[in-house]
């Protein structure tokens, strides 16, 4: 396979100084990563020179593809007045009211500079408001890297214990043993366990965290019944139910909470709303984020960052999110959908065990020929990755197609069906 000369000669540099030559696992290849030189649009060009379509979008954060002009230019008038103060600055207060109209249980915004800080965040707030300690998070379930949400995201399968009560396995060697007494597990979308697990804690919980689209548990959308099943639950033992839309925001106009009979109370995101910079959010009842208030005499949660909704960020991510109104989403979350079926002809014509789940503008293949419904079924044994990654190289490689290393994809805007008749054609041959 047509490996990169380049690359290697940087990685080889890159490993005297970066640990374990890379600054996220996330673009970590074997032998060694490749490297970007530039990217407009919805392509990538390498070092070596080579241009790829780019499904990956920095995993799912930019909705219009890379150097979106208007927030390219936007930025560079801002980048001229200054990037960061030592005071407020008005685009934060624009853009927390653009985000407010737009999701009906948003009333109050709290601005992080990543995801991870936008969930620590929400489960210190849900903390500081219950006076509650333990929270529930889905098996399986990614939401960053605070060390209670990074508990059952165990790569190993003899640790998940009974699916009645699966285990809360901490993630990071070292994480100390109280975290994972505060952390209880709960089934995705199983609303008889989930309830009996809440139970058994009732009255010591502050939040139950649900990704309404979670991509380790499968990229399955949560059903209506579940979310509803555990806000109930939450209403009558006195704890919040916590969404975690740092991925799904993208799914609709109103992110993935739009289309469920029931609202969180708070609400945690990232990615797409900071327009390509590094951003994260916590949003939700006024009541709640109250806890943040430095007016209040007893401040319940002192919460600060150096670049929180600095000017930039702020002025990117407003931009960006302007631009994805609600004809845009429709556009998109159709593109995706057209790409669906695509995929699914394809899979039908090569006669292979695939399959494919997903909401709006993202999907996820699985190398089974039924959609799995939970993290267990959809859990990639040694083998199964081993063939991912094969695929992924070849899409990569041959097909000059970027994907997420789950065999996932996140469009953006700037797509076009061309785009999507390049990935199912390069799918087709990949499979056969
Ligand atoms: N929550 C979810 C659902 C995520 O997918 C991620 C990152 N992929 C995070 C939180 C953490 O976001 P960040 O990488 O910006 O810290």
């Amino acid at each position: 396979m047509a490996k990169s000369s380049n690359s290697e000669k940087l990685y080889r540099k890159a490993e005297k100084v970066l640990a374990g030559g890379v600054s996220r696992n996330t673009v970590f290849r074997q032998p060694y990563p490749n490297y970007a030189n530039s990217a407009s649009g919805c392509y990538i060009t390498d070092i070596e020179g080579i241009e790829r379509i780019d499904f990956a979008n920095n995993m799912a954060a930019l909705i219009h593809g890379h150097s979106f002009p208007p927030v390219v230019d936007a930025v560079i008038e801002q980048l001229r007045k200054g990037t960061a103060y030592t005071l407020a600055s008005e685009i934060e207060v624009a853009f927390a009211q653009h985000l407010i109209k737009r999701v009906k249980s948003f009333e109050r915004i709290r601005f992080t500079n990543s995801g991870t800080e936008a969930v620590m965040a929400m489960i210190k707030a849900s903390r500081a408001f219950t006076e509650k300690a333990k929270i529930a998070k889905a098996e399986g379930s990614y939401h960053g890297t605070y060390d209670f949400a990074e508990v059952s995201q165990t790569a190993n399968p003899s640790n998940w214990g009974k699916i009645d009560r699966p285990s809360s396995v901490p993630l990071a060697h070292g994480t100390p043993v109280g975290v994972s007494k505060d952390v209880l597990i709960y089934p995705y979308n199983d609303i008889e366990r989930t309830l009996a697990i809440l139970d058994r804690q009732a009255g010591q919980i502050a939040c139950v965290i649900i990704d309404p689209v979670p991509h380790r548990v499968g990229l399955v959308p949560g059903n209506d019944d579940f979310i509803r099943a555990v806000y109930d639950w939450t209403r009558r033992n006195g704890a919040l139910m916590v969404f975690d839309e740092v991925v799904t925001f993208r799914v609709n106009y109103g992110g993935a909470q739009q289309k469920y009979t029931v609202q969180p109370d708070l609400t945690s995101l990232g990615k797409i709303i900071g327009g390509g910079f590094p951003v994260g959010a916590v949003a939700g009842r006024a009541d709640v984020m109250k806890v943040f208030d430095p007016h209040e005499k007893s401040l319940l949660l002192p919460y600060s960052g150096t670049f929180s909704a600095n000017p930039i960020t702020m002025t990117a991510g407003y931009k960006a999110m302007e631009y994805f109104d609600k004809t845009a989403v429709k556009k998109l979350n159709a593109l995706a959908q057209k790409a669906v079926s695509q995929i699914r002809e394809v899979i039908r014509l090569a006669d292979v065990p695939v399959s494919v789940t997903g909401a709006g503008s993202m999907f996820r293949m699985h190398l089974r020929p039924t959609p799995p419904t939970t993290y267990r079924e959809a859990y990639q044994s040694k083998e199964v990755s081993d063939v991912v990654k094969e695929l992924l190289d070849f899409m990569y490689y041959k097909e000059n197609v970027l994907m997420i290393n789950t065999f996932s994809c996140m469009l953006s805007t700037v797509m076009t069906p061309k785009e999507i008749d390049r990935l199912t054609e390069g799918l087709h041959r990949a499979f056969v």
